[in-house]
């Protein structure tokens, strides 16, 4: 990953200076986006709390039958459409949420630093385009261990920090098992080098603070335990006054598919199973909270809200 120099955004740096934004953090004026998805970036409030989806790109995954366990490729065609999505490959987008709650900048999983597939990784860009730069962040809260959600994190060939002022927020299931040293022996030969590259790193890094669930972990926010899709996988439940946000992750991805039918079962998930159990619990939360929830992989702006549709969910964005 690339990481933008300052000369690189003057203009931004000088409009941020505008703004006030080296003083009064809390009190900028967001950066304006005429088309959000021109711009890469969508802010959002949460009654206090100003919420930006930070888009970081599109993986067209070729179609494979193995994919879902109990959907044949032909059924996911056919969702694909209804949900006004291309057929012919399966789209599953990127895109961050950062949060600015207590006088604190909060990035909940900081991208794929372009180290997933060649199509994605504009986040850093986009978070310069919203106002801010990487040494702004002062945490980075985790909601799980793949590659897509945590090799922003770090330099592609030398892992070194992306966000030099951060501290690393980790789920303690999630870090326990990752970092364990059998963890070899549970997984399949694919899953080696992302368990040797998270073992290399995360206990040497001195900014890395592993939590419990359900606890506070910045600012209105919380953890909240999502386990399925891996065994410690964590939602982050945000409240301001009323105002309710769950950022829930991969508790499902592409909405057209997983939020339509929550009983596809994908083959990523650690635990099938209880990954259907998490999400249907979790969208039924959301539903009759009348919260608003942003998914890891719901498009962009990837926030908005949920509601019960026939045998399953529709997600309704936030129009860009
Ligand atoms: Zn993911």
């Amino acid at each position: 990953m690339t990481v933008p120099t300052r000369r690189d955004v003057l203009r931004t740096a000088a409009e941020a200076a505008a703004f006030g934004l080296c003083c009064m953090p809390m009190l900028r004026t967001p950066a304006m986006a005429v088309d959000a998805r021109t711009a890469g970036y969508f802010n959002y409030q949460i009654g206090d709390i100003l919420c930006t989806a930070l888009y970081d790109g599109i993986w067209q995954k070729e179609h494979d039958e193995g994919f879902i366990e109990n959907a044949s490729v032909d059924d996911t065609k056919k969702a694909l459409a209804q949900g006004g999505l291309p057929a012919g490959h399966v789209t599953i987008e990127f895109t961050q949420t950062l949060l600015e709650t207590g006088g604190k900048i909060v990035l909940i999983d900081p991208g794929t630093g372009g180290q997933w597939v060649p199509t994605a990784g504009t986040m850093m860009e986009n978070l310069v385009a919203a106002g801010l730069f990487p040494s702004d962040v002062d945490t980075i809260l985790i909601s799980h261990f793949h590659p897509d959600h945590i090799y922003g994190l770090m330099d592609k060939d030398t892992d070194a920090q992306e966000f030099p002022n951060a501290e690393i927020i980790v789920p303690a299931a999630e870090y326990d098992f990752w970092t364990d040293a059998q963890v070899f022996t549970k997984l399949p030969k694919a899953w080696h080098p992302l368990a040797a590259r998270i073992q290399k790193t995360f206990p040497n890094w001195p900014n890395v603070r592993r939590v419990e669930h359900d606890v506070e972990v910045a600012p209105g926010i919380r953890s909240l335990s999502a386990p399925g899709h891996t065994l410690g996988h964590t939602a982050y439940h945000v409240s301001s006054g009323d105002a309710e946000l769950i950022v829930a992750g991969d508790v499902a991805i592409t909405p057209a598919l997983f939020v339509a039918n929550p009983g596809w079962r994908i083959t990523y998930d650690a635990d099938p199973e209880l990954a259907e159990q998490t999400r249907r619990r979790l969208f039924d939360r959301v539903a009759a909270d009348d919260a608003v929830i942003a998914g890891y992989h719901f498009g962009f702006p990837n926030a908005g809200k949920i509601h019960v549709d026939g045998q399953g969910y529709a997600f309704e964005a936030f129009s860009a």
